[in-house]
């Protein structure tokens, strides 16, 4: 389905974003890996899903909080690989504090890195697309795009911002050949949530397991993780010819979280 397509996935070297690579790349589409880690990992990687799915995979280590950068990986893989079709805007980091008492480079960081340089990416990945007269735009906001929960002033603003940002440029993209989505998940447990699960168990003396069923418990009635495998084929379903009439809008994958 996305055979000589290219995929750009921003945090793809864990949790999320690697799934949403993995899945893009089974559907046929070249990959650019971006995100932090180990090289030699990032390596394994990257071949796994080169020898696995018979696609192009590379990675750029951008750093999704330096607008230039995020700007240069957009013009890095037309060099490289030809052209972008598909941007997954899915890079994020979390930090939690009462507002009064949250460090304002912490509230800085989080606005670049999960809201601004999805602005970034936009902007400069548009022209290509537009000019192909087809793209694929999904941002990787949250249930907390939607609602919020205390202690994330800087998540849930940078969540809402992304969900107001695809409507705009799905308005303007409209009927270009471009769709621009939002998808909303709740709990994944990766290694964003696992440090809030770790938390809890620490603050409350109570195992891994319990803190988890406990996180679970107040926001998630499916009492289940969501699988990042999951979140790739969501995405690769808004990548398909199905989807080419959505674009604007939130698609919650969240076990019910958003509709209490
Ligand atoms: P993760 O920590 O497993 O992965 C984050 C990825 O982003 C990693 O590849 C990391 O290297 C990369 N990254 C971090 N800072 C970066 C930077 N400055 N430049 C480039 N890459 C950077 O987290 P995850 O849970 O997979 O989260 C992925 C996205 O999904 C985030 O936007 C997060 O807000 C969102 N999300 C997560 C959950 C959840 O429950 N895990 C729920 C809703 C939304």
């Amino acid at each position: 389905m996305l055979k000589n397509k290219v995929a750009i996935v921003t945090g793809s070297t864990s949790g999320i974003g690697l799934g949403i690579a993995r899945a893009l790349a089974s559907h046929g589409a070249d990959i650019v890996l971006n995100g932090f880690g180990d090289c030699s990992e990032i390596n394994e990687i990257r071949t796994d899903i080169e020898r696995d799915h018979s696609v192009r995979v590379i990675h750029d280590g951008a750093d999704m909080s330096k607008p230039a950068a995020v700007r240069r990986l957009i013009a890095t893989t037309i060099e490289k690989l030809g052209r972008v079709d598909i941007l997954v805007n899915n890079a994020g980091i979390q930090f939690t504090a009462p507002v009064e008492e949250f460090p304002i480079e912490k509230w800085d960081a989080i606005l670049a890195i999960n809201l601004s340089a999805a602005f970034h990416g936009i902007a400069a990945a548009i022209p290509s697309m537009k000019d192909r007269g087809w793209g694929r735009i999904i941002n990787i906001a949250s249930a907390h795009g939607l609602v919020g929960s205390a202690h994330k002033a800087a998540y849930v603003a940078a969540k809402h911002g992304m969900v107001g940002l695809t409507k705009v440029v799905g308005l303007e993209t409209a009927g270009s050949g471009i769709t621009v989505n939002a998808v909303c998940p709740g709990w994944v447990r990766t290694p964003l949530v696992e440090k809030q699960i770790s938390d809890i168990a620490a603050g409350e003396h109570i195992s891994q397991q319990e803190a988890a069923a406990e996180l679970l418990g107040k926001k998630q009635p499916s009492q289940s993780f969501i699988l990042p495998e999951q979140l790739g084929e969501t995405v690769a379903f808004l990548c398909s010819p199905a989807a080419d009439q959505i674009t604007g809008t939130a698609l919650s994958i969240d076990g019910g979280w958003t509709a209490q």
